[in-house]
């Protein structure tokens, strides 16, 4: 996930730099209007976190720049106390979400996470693919081309994860983080667990994608070559 954040309080732009760092995210800090403009614009951003007063351009400005260059970019705005009658103009012209300063690291990062489910939940299709496995997100189902079978709700979050990282290595931390948080170091056991448990439902309805394990790294899927069985 990458973030940018447009803040012109060194402070607290770094403050945020720091949580997000530790949440393993990418970031970038631009410290006045024109310049987070600018940086919006590449869209390369997964969420961008806009203060509302700030040098050359002010934050309602930029976003409504934004959202009327059809930049879908999710925002959310932080706000001052004495701007709260803004922040239903800023919801109004297209923010996700908004947050009052002064808050606390772990308020915004909880924030954070509710607008990226939420708008990844919105872009994601009902099925996602690989060789002859279809994951049915709604259904809660991983077919194949005879068999399907039905998965718990972490299993399919497991094996979403893969699909969506289908071309790179996922890393053990990054599951764990994606599916139970980032509480503690017992969660990089889960994740094993439930490799095991949706390599065997994989087998069960003989798909021919497999979970590869990088030994050190992570996990990848792979296509089986069945001539090779
Ligand atoms: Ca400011």
């Amino acid at each position: 996930m990458n973030i940018l954040i447009i803040e012109d309080e060194y402070s607290l732009a770094d403050a945020i730099a720091e949580t997000l760092k530790n949440e393993k995210f990418n970031f970038c800090i631009k410290t006045n209007g024109e310049d987070g403009e600018d940086e919006a614009f590449t869209e390369n951003y997964d969420l961008i976190l806009l203060d509302v007063m700030l040098p050359k351009k002010n934050g309602f400005e930029i976003l409504r720049t934004l959202r009327q260059a059809k930049i879908k970019t999710p925002i959310i705005m932080l706000t001052a106390k004495s701007e709260m009658a803004d922040k239903l103009n800023g919801l109004e012209h297209g923010a996700d979400d908004y947050i009052t300063k002064p808050f606390a690291m772990r308020e915004l990062m909880a924030r954070i996470k509710a607008v990226l489910k939420r708008t990844n939940n919105i872009e994601n299709t009902d099925y996602l693919e690989y060789g002859d496995l279809i994951l049915d997100l709604k259904n809660a189902k991983l077919k194949s081309n005879n068999n399907e079978i039905q998965i718990s709700g972490k299993e399919l979050e497991l094996i979403e994860q893969l699909l969506m990282n289908k071309n790179q290595i996922s890393s053990r931390e990054s599951l764990a983080e994606r599916i139970w948080g980032y509480e503690s170091d017992s969660e990089y056991n889960n994740v094993e667990v439930y490799i095991t448990f949706v390599r065997r439902k994989l087998k069960l309805i003989e798909s021919n994608v497999n979970i590869k394990a990088i030994r050190g790294v992570g996990y990848k899927l792979e296509i089986k070559n069945l001539s090779a069985e």
